[in-house]
């Protein structure tokens, strides 16, 4: 007879058992692919590879600065398809440390457009919907965040917490940014909007709302993308944050941590940190950093090693807010790979999945709400609970919800049906907020026939 103090002979048995389940840990070792294989990039030195100025002075922002660093690696078509989609679908305009272009599959035309980084950052006219490249609901600012601006910039959304967007730029652009509104530089689709207050005025105002809001405790302190903004001006306003009583947990939000790991790891950078995490600290207060990673082949040994440093500053955590984009992320499998590389090998602590906003040409990218829910059930058990991301959809006039959490779902059209617990400042004499329904849509080519043919008679009575 087997006691649990002798060796199990059942092992094996169980290690098979393991092979068969859906999906089949195994630790995968961090990889940086080599940029010398680019040929733009032959000379490249580490010491130039690991500098943050020699990574956003070479970021690839147009045509000929791709082509300058692929060389003969991809077709023409390839060109012919991207400058398409730059006249005349792209809401942002493109930019990209090399840190991030690296991280693509370039062996061939075929597999940089299969590759899941590429497929955000760079995307191009062929990969979008002809059918439906939009939602007809779909529009600019979809989460409604200008409207609910305390004052400009500072989103006063939900009762405790808000979101601060310091500046309007990145360091890099990905082609689904939910914010396409605002940041970065206009493209031909899109004129951008201005923010029309200087910016020291801005975080200035944005500072005395939240002295006189004893009822927020929560700040975001976002963009765009904190690492664009000089570090002694960010550090300056998280200070002063932290100089105000009932602020708890502040957030900096910086998808650069992955796209640009060299500039988390600057001397100036950790050595403020430590400041901000020692005050932090006293106070009693947490500090976090949310980036935004994709794609398991994302997380390199640079984006772990600077992770880890912004762990030794004493901050709280780094966790990672990704969001849920077909093509890119879209199986089980990604998702727990993903989820992985970020928990075990960089530190990250996975927390969000968002689903894709309804903002304009994104409907390629963006998935059901059931799929959502399928997704979400299939990565259940595998991370530890407090690892496990929540996919949520960010429902317009609602907030976050989780998939599950709909009240009703009208499938064959592809509406969900929302409800809330709060109100915003925007319905603060609304008294059926709480008891309204908010919508979200799924996309229309994921409908069954009756529902595109619904859809396709509204445009037509348009
Ligand atoms: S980093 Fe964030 S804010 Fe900047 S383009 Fe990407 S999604 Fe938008």
């Amino acid at each position: 007879m087997t006691t649990a103090l002798h060796p199990d002979p059942d092992a094996a048995v169980r290690s098979e058992e393991t092979a068969r389940q859906p999906y089949a840990y195994r630790r995968r070792p961090l990889q940086e692919p080599d940029w010398r294989r680019l040929p733009g990039w032959r000379d490249v030195t580490e010491a130039e590879w690991e500098s943050a100025q020699w990574q956003r002075a070479h970021c690839v922002k147009n045509l000929r600065q791709l082509r300058q660093v692929m060389g003969d690696l991809l077709d023409e078509s390839f060109y012919a398809d991207l400058e398409r989609d730059q006249a005349e679908r792209a809401t942002m305009s493109m930019l990209l440390p090399p840190q991030m272009l690296n991280t693509m599959d370039a062996s061939s035309t075929e597999a940089f457009l299969a590759d899941p980084v590429r497929r955000y950052m760079l995307p191009v006219h062929g990969d979008r919907r002809t059918d439906w490249p939009s939602h007809p609901l779909a529009s600019r600012d979809s989460l409604h965040e200008a409207e609910m601006w305390a004052v400009e910039g500072l989103t006063h959304r939900y009762p405790t917490k808000v979101l601060a967007e310091l500046l309007p730029t990145c360091p890099q652009y990905c082609g689904h940014c939910t914010r396409m509104d605002l940041v970065g530089n206009s493209t031909p689709a899109v004129d951008k909007h201005k923010f029309t207050i200087k910016p020291a005025d801005r975080l200035g105002a944005m500072l005395d709302y939240l002295r006189r809001s004893p009822g927020v405790r929560d700040v975001v302190v976002s963009g765009g993308d904190v690492a664009n903004l000089p570090w002694p001006r960010l550090e300056a306003f998280v200070d002063a944050l932290l100089d105000i009583d009932n602020i708890r947990d502040i957030r900096l939000a910086s998808k650069a941590l992955m796209g640009l790991p060299q500039h988390w790891l600057q001397d100036e950078v950790r050595a403020g940190m430590e400041r901000l995490a020692a005050k932090a600290a006293r106070r009693g207060a947490q500090i976090a950093i949310h980036t935004h990673v994709n794609a398991a082949q994302s997380v390199t040994p640079l984006v772990a090693r600077a992770a880890r440093a912004m762990l030794d500053t004493g901050i709280r955590d780094v966790r990672n807010q990704g969001v849920l984009l077909r093509g890119v992320n879209d199986t089980p499998a990604a998702l727990l790979d993903l989820s992985f590389a970020l928990l075990d090998e960089a530190g990250i602590l996975p927390y969000y999945l968002y689903m894709c906003d309804m903002i304009p040409n994104s409907e390629h990218w963006r998935l059901a709400v059931w799929e959502a829910q399928e997704l979400q059930h299939a990565i259940m058990g595998y991370l530890p609970g407090f690892a496990t991301p929540r996919i949520v959809c960010d429902v317009p006039y609602v907030g976050k919800r989780w998939v599950h959490q709909l009240a009703d779902y009208d499938r064959e059209r592809g509406v969900s049906y929302w409800t809330k617990n709060y109100r915003t400042a925007l319905e603060a004499a609304d008294p059926d907020a709480l008891t309204r329904r908010y919508e979200y849509h799924d996309p229309i080519y994921t409908l069954p026939e009756q529902g595109r043919a619904w859809w396709r008679d509204q445009a037509e009575a348009a």
